[in-house]
């Protein structure tokens, strides 16, 4: 009795177009969320760190901290020591989170 299943009848193929179009919307929507969600985050996180460059002597203990630059990488020469005039090399680089405003998300 193959004639009793409506396969390409033209009821079902807008149903289940409709179907379709819906679960494609719904992934779109969850997707959208999603993304927006994480680029705010992304963004918020950035917005609320320091980054902190620590230059060290490497003669003496001597220890300086300054704000992030471009191009900053440990381990770079950046410079001779105030203290010896020894080499003065970047060893760390951290973030910080930064003080000011309260912000949204809880961060
Ligand atoms: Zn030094």
């Amino acid at each position: 009795m193959l004639n009793q299943i409506p396969i390409s009848s033209n009821g079902d193929y807008t149903y289940l177009l409709t179907w379709y179009l819906l679960l494609v919307l719904i992934v779109l929507i969850i997707f959208s969320t999603l993304l927006s969600a994480t680029r705010r985050r992304v963004l918020v996180t950035l917005r609320g760190m320091r980054t902190i460059t620590v230059l060290q002597c490497e003669k003496c203990d001597y220890k300086e901290e300054r704000e992030f630059q471009v191009g900053d990488y440990v381990l770079k020469r950046v410079g001779e020591c105030a203290k010896c005039k020894g080499p003065l090399y970047i060893s760390m680089i951290y973030g910080v989170p930064e003080k000011g405003p309260p912000r949204p998300y809880g961060y």
